[in-house]
């Protein structure tokens, strides 16, 4: 028999339960279809847990408009609902001369972002911070800190059940038909099932376009091609944890360049550096250490030999090839894409961790 329902989200990622919840608290009723057993099994969960400021997108961007939005929203959320993060500051290094003229295009660009808090300190008020830090000078950015990314999924979830959203798990969507009266897919799994639907918001993470691809009626040309860039992370195998805050170098075209992170237990991690691949894998070559090694040192040129072990890999769902710029989040509604009450998110990588809350209110918006 088939089911009727007002809205549906499907991935149940930190994106796809601030939805949930966004539309729950907004009167819709809500089923969530996750396909794995557990919320946040995917990129939710294999990421660096920063509270990005805004920094480094282009002016207007959706990424830098949602993160400047997102972080004070998410910040205030977790205070309210008492989840761990903290405002641990971060430092972008130059490592030479050369790197200035970079380092107040970050600053301008952060500026035009809304940005306004970003300090230029010189390399001795940043090793006075810092001890171990090498640099010729630095962006204090006070609004970057982190968070347990695991904290804000659990309380989005609750949030949205609350509200009577209901979470399937081991429920993919397997296929869909655009109609006269709703969308009507199939769900795969656990308890198969037929549902007609008059919302439904793709948040399949990396497997966004292959949802889309399923929906007979949307046209295949709104689906924008996809790539995969993998993140490897390194620990620190000993020592104690040289660093307080997170030490970032100057980006580089597909990411931000292997950065220091710290988390909530003062542990530092090494990554991600950018691992362009065809097939979803989580595997950390030990290999990828040298290139760490020699990245790092530029700016912590006291790390020491045989200290880094891999630790675990997040995969970005880029929009755009190895050899391409950057590009922005994309949010396809009727308005692109010409079927009624279908949402498409692709490619929401960084920061849309940081940015959930503020996308999801966006999402809501589209379907008032
Ligand atoms: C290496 C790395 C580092 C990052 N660091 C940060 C950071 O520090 N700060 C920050 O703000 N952001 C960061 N991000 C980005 C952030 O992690 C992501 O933007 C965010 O987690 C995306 O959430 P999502 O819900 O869109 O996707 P996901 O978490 O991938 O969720 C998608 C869900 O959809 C489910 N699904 C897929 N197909 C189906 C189907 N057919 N039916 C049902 N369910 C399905 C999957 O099982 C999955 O649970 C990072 C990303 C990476 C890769």
């Amino acid at each position: 028999m088939t089911e009727r329902a007002d809205c549906v989200v499907v991935g149940a990622g930190v994106v796809g339960l601030a939805i949930a919840r966004a539309l729950a608290r907004a009167g819709r009723e809500v089923i969530v279809l996750e396909a794995a057993e557990a919320i946040g099994t995917e990129t939710s969960s294999r990421n660096s847990e920063v509270i990005h400021a805004g920094i480094y997108y282009p002016t207007g961007s959706l990424k830098a408009r949602f993160c400047v939005a997102g972080r004070e929203a998410l910040y205030r959320f977790c205070a309210d609902h008492g989840i761990a993060h903290k405002r641990v500051t971060k430092l972008i290094v130059a490592t030479d001369e050369a790197q200035m003229p970079g380092l107040e295009k970050i600053r301008r660009q952060a500026e035009a972002n809304g940005v306004t808090d970003l300090q230029r300190i010189g390399a001795n008020h940043a090793r006075a911070m810092e001890p171990e830090l090498v640099c010729v000078a630095a962006l204090l950015s006070p609004a970057t800190g982190i968070v347990d990314s695991h904290g804000v999924m659990l309380a989005f979830h609750g949030d949205a059940e609350e509200h009577g959203a209901m979470i399937a798990f081991h429920s993919r969507l397997a296929a869909g038909t655009v109609g006269e009266d709703g969308i009507r897919i199939t769900v795969d799994g656990a308890e198969p099932m037929e549902l007609i639907c008059r919302t439904l918001v793709n948040c399949g993470g990396l497997h966004a376009q292959d949802i889309a691809r399923r929906l007979a009626g949307l046209p295949p040309h709104t689906i924008p091609p996809r790539y995969f860039a993998k993140g490897n992370y390194y620990s620190l195998a000993v020592g104690k944890p040289p660093f307080q805050r997170l030490i970032y170098p100057m980006p580089d075209a597909a990411g931000l360049g292997v950065h220091i992170t710290v988390d909530l237990a003062g542990r530092v991690r090494f990554g991600p550096d950018v691992e362009w691949i065809d097939e979803l894998n989580y595997d950390v070559d030990p290999r990828r250490a040298d290139s760490f090694y020699q990245a790092i040192r530029r700016y912590y040129p006291g790390l020491p030999d045989g200290s880094l072990q891999p630790a675990y890999a997040g995969i970005r769902p880029k929009l755009q090839a190895p050899s391409e710029p950057a590009k922005d989040f994309v949010i396809h509604g009727p308005r692109e894409h010409g079927v009624p009450g279908l949402i498409n998110l692709y490619g929401i990588e960084s920061p849309g961790l940081t940015a959930s809350l503020a996308i999801a209110d966006h999402v809501a918006d589209l379907l008032r």
